[in-house]
């Protein structure tokens, strides 16, 4: 019987490599995204099914679990990693956007878990990764809103390693610095101009396999360019 993983954010960047890496083993991925076309693509290349959806509502999450369970009868593997930046301006303060950051970086996990837990446990056990960031362990003065949903979510992984592992899952997250995704696009030249090394969406992706298979519960794994990832203590 085949493994079965469900990806959050994975229409791009580290989600879709995270796909592409579970896919080469033959892991079953279940690719949600709220890019529609984005995430049928990477589905059919990894020979998975395709979600669009708005994972911040506890019905986009639980209907994500619904579908790995019809298409496959199981779930072994969660990968909750979509996530915005903020732009938000505490001078300027812009309650909409607060909202919205804090839906999808933070509600999205706390609703992924809660919906994917029961299924996981259906299955005999399994893994929950999240990525969080290195800005949830020691801040980004860049974006302090990003920064703030990122400690949660380490939080989370923290509260929950216990609880879940009773229950055969283990949890842990994976805390990257700067990856060269879309999500930094508007700020990769300065990392260019100055040298500074950037991580690929694989780097990360191995990171994120590695949490599934091989990492203690609420691991959070610090991953930086040309090191290997450690857990931060
Ligand atoms: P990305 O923009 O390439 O991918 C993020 C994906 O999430 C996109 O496909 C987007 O459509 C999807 N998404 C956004 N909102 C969604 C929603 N409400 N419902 C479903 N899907 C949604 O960026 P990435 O860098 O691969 O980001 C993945 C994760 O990595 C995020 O949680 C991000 O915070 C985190 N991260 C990124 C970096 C970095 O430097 N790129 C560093 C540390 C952590």
């Amino acid at each position: 019987m085949s493994t079965v993983a469900l990806i959050t954010g994975a229409a791009s960047g580290i989600g879709a490599s995270v796909a592409r890496r579970l896919a080469a083993r033959g892991v079953r991925c279940v690719v949600a995204d709220l890019d529609e076309a984005g995430a049928e693509r990477i589905a059919k290349e990894v020979g998975g099914v395709a979600l669009a959806a708005d994972v911040s509502t506890p019905e986009a999450s639980e209907r994500a679990v619904a579908l790995a369970e019809e298409q496959y009868g199981r779930l072994d593997l969660v990968h909750l990693n979509a996530g915005i930046s903020s732009g938000v301006d505490l001078a300027a303060f812009d309650l909409a956007q607060y909202r919205k950051v804090m839906g999808v970086n933070v509600d999205a996990v706390v609703f992924g878990v809660n919906a994917a837990v029961p299924l996981l446990r259906r299955s005999g056990g399994g893994a929950i990764v999240v990525t969080a960031s290195l800005a949830g362990l020691v801040g980004f003065d860049g974006d302090p809103i990003y920064t703030l949903t990122k400690h949660a979510v380490v939080g989370l992984v923290r509260a929950l390693a216990q609880p879940l592992a009773a229950q055969k899952i283990r949890i842990s997250a994976v805390c990257p610095g700067f990856t060269d995704t879309p999500l930094v696009a508007g700020m990769k030249q300065v990392f260019v101009d100055a040298g500074f090394p950037l991580l690929t969406a694989d780097d990360v992706a191995a990171a994120v396999e590695s949490g599934f298979y091989s990492v203690e519960p609420g691991s959070l794994l610090v991953v930086q360019p040309g090191r290997q990832p450690v857990p931060y203590r």
